[in-house]
């Protein structure tokens, strides 16, 4: 039986805020249009900045705490290879769109996150044991007609889900502010890291801070 570690992790950034105006300069779309959005509170028309000035300005709104500037960009995540631990930690965060795979009309075939500790435990076959019997029930219980929604319960928090996740800027910012420190729990925690990866990606300089501080580990 095939089972998913920390390792079955999928996140891809399917969609994100775009321009749709010909520009010059080779600063990224997103920081083009965050920049362009905060420049227009301090100019009389809409001018378009210069790679430097949109690096400036970025990094002038981020120390000024201007951070609803930031909620003009867009990133939408597909995330697969998450436990329902870790979806249900990531739902809490409310300034966010979510889109979960559904487990009342997806058939699915469970498959589970098995938490590194417990794989190197002497717990583990007593783990996988459950996981099977859950797994056995679930099935032959929809097999036997009872509805999806019902059979369900008897799946425990390890099993495998998918989620449509779209944040701002901002909120991106926050939530992995949150959930790529030290402390927050592993599962999220690399949910939080490859969600960085992506948005820094396709906004260095929105991002570039977290990227630092996360990924290089400098301050
Ligand atoms: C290490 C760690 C441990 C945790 N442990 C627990 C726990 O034991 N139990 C538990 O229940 N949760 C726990 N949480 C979840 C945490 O309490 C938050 O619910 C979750 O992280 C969402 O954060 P948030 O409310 O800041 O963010 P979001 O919901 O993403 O909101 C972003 C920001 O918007 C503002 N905002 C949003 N909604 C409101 C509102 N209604 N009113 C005013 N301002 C608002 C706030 O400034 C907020 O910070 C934990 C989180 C972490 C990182």
């Amino acid at each position: 039986m095939d089972y998913t570690g920390s390792s079955g992790l999928k996140v891809t950034l399917i969609a994100y805020s775009r321009l749709n105006y010909e520009f010059k300069g080779n600063v990224s779309e997103v920081d083009r249009l965050v920049a362009q959005c905060g420049s227009i509170s301090h100019s009389k028309n809409f001018k378009e900045l210069d790679d430097a000035k949109v690096e400036h300005l970025i990094n002038l709104l981020k120390s000024l705490g201007h951070e609803s500037v930031f909620e003009h960009a867009s990133f939408t995540f597909l995330i697969e290879g998450i436990s329902r631990v870790c979806s249900h930690q990531l739902v809490r965060h409310r300034i966010a769109s979510f889109t979960q795979q559904s487990q009342r009309y997806v058939p699915i075939e469970p498959e589970f996150i098995i938490p590194e500790s417990i794989k190197n435990s002497e717990f583990y076959d007593e783990f996988l044991n459950i996981l099977n019997l859950s797994r056995e029930l679930y099935k032959k219980m929809i097999s036997k007609r009872i509805n999806k929604e019902d059979a369900r319960f008897v799946l425990p928090q390890a099993v495998e889900t998918k989620i449509m996740v779209t944040m701002n800027g901002r909120e991106l910012r926050h939530f992995i502010l949150m959930r790529a420190e030290k402390d927050a729990q592993w599962e999220i925690r690399n949910l939080a890291i490859e969600m960085l990866k992506e948005a820094y990606r396709v906004s260095p300089i929105l991002f570039g801070d977290l990227y630092k501080k996360y990924i290089e580990n400098k301050q």
